[in-house]
């Protein structure tokens, strides 16, 4: 399945396809220095299928996890590019999570002003969200994506055999993002995951058999993402209904140090309070059949701190997604303590 990105000059093709990684010689242009970027939870062989593939290849293997993310490692790649003697005409390749996409897209929109980037995406939230937008970034200070440019990537590979070695946990931490664009923009999307037996799918998916449902939604939110970018590619207004859920989430995962949740995981937490209650009816059961959380014991005062602190406020208020029926949404705007008495009402008050 071949989706086209429409953005002008800047458009590109995101390939989902099982079994394209083994294919990136043909379907990149490799004919010249390649960067290859990956972490150390990546198994091997990817990067080494796209290094292979290459004119020459270098490949930069960074630390696993949020902490590689920052101006280290930044630093680390543009000089592996300068004495690689990379020019204009080179390119940077991703392979891996969100992680390694956006450490490896921003040092790409950076080396002289900017030179080729592909993303191999090989986490289920990557596939479905982090690689296609063209937002690249890095943390400083505490702060997530605080530092960053927009830099669409000349080709996207999804190749979902490439999930076959991704923890469980991880993948419905990433089903957790695909789950938030079915319930905002496509409500025949969000009944897939009603009837699909997820179970059987993601045992299928470990086992290295076909997984034609978990495909049909990766396909399902790549589509939206593409409706979503096409529409607003920086940001300045339907963009941002991706954020629905990640107001109270973002709040829940400051806390992560305690609580050990992921990303997803928080946002799947941060729709909950957010829904109709006949949506959240829905929404309840396809979370924990995925596994997901959806308790929360998040002291409501450090999850709202958290929240005004890294929203800004407009007026006072914190501006923020509803879904009253599934496949469409509403923009409000709360106060902190509106916001506050939802998140208490929904995981304090209800049981
Ligand atoms: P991640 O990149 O840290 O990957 C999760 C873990 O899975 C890592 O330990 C990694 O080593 C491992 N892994 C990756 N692929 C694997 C595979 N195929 N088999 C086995 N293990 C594998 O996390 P993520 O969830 O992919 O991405 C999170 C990041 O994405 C965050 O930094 C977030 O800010 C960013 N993000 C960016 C955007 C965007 O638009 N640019 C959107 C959403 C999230
Ligand atoms: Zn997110």
């Amino acid at each position: 399945e071949k989706i086209t990105l429409s953005l002008g000059e800047n458009s590109y093709d995101i390939l989902l396809e099982s079994g394209c990684l083994d294919r990136a010689g043909e379907l990149l242009n490799l004919n010249r220095k390649v960067l290859v970027v990956t972490d150390s939870g990546v198994p091997a062989e990817y990067a080494d299928t796209v290094a292979f593939s290459a004119l020459a290849a270098e490949i930069v293997r960074i630390p696993r996890g949020e902490a590689s993310k920052n101006f280290d490692h930044f630093h680390l790649l543009l000089r592996r590019m300068l004495e690689f003697g990379m020019g204009r005409g080179d390119c940077v390749a991703a392979v891996g999570g969100g992680v390694v996409g956006d450490l490896a897209g921003f040092a790409a929109a950076c080396y002289m002003r900017g030179i080729d980037f592909y993303n191999i995406p090989t986490t289920v939230l990557s596939q479905v969200d982090s690689s296609i937008g063209g937002k690249t970034a890095i943390d400083l200070d505490g702060f997530k994506n605080i530092v960053g440019a927009f830099h669409q990537p000349r080709r996207v590979l999804v190749d979902p055999r490439t999930l076959s070695t991704l923890p469980r946990r991880q993948v419905a931490n990433g089903l957790a993002e695909a789950v938030k664009m079915a319930l905002c923009f496509d409500a025949e999307g969000f009944a897939r995951y009603e009837t699909a037996d997820m179970d059987k799918e993601l045992s299928s998916l470990s086992a290295g058999q076909p997984v034609p449902m978990l495909e049909r939604v990766i396909l399902d939110a790549l589509r939206t993402k593409k409706n979503v970018v096409e529409q607003d590619e920086k940001e300045h207004g339907l963009r941002r209904v991706l954020n629905f859920g990640h107001t109270l989430g973002h709040g829940i995962e400051s806390l992560h140090e305690e609580n050990g949740l992921l990303h997803g995981e928080c946002v799947a937490l941060g729709m909950l309070p957010m829904c109709s209650s006949a949506v959240r009816e829905r929404l309840l059961p396809v979370l924990e059949r995925l596994g997901l959380p959806v308790t929360c014991s998040a002291d409501p005062e450090r999850v709202m701190q958290a929240v005004v602190h890294d929203k800004k406020l407009y007026a006072g208020k914190v501006h923020t997604i509803f879904v009253d029926e599934v496949g469409s949404f509403t923009e409000r705007d709360l106060s902190p303590e509106e916001l506050k008495s939802l998140y208490q009402q929904y995981f304090f008050a209800s049981q």
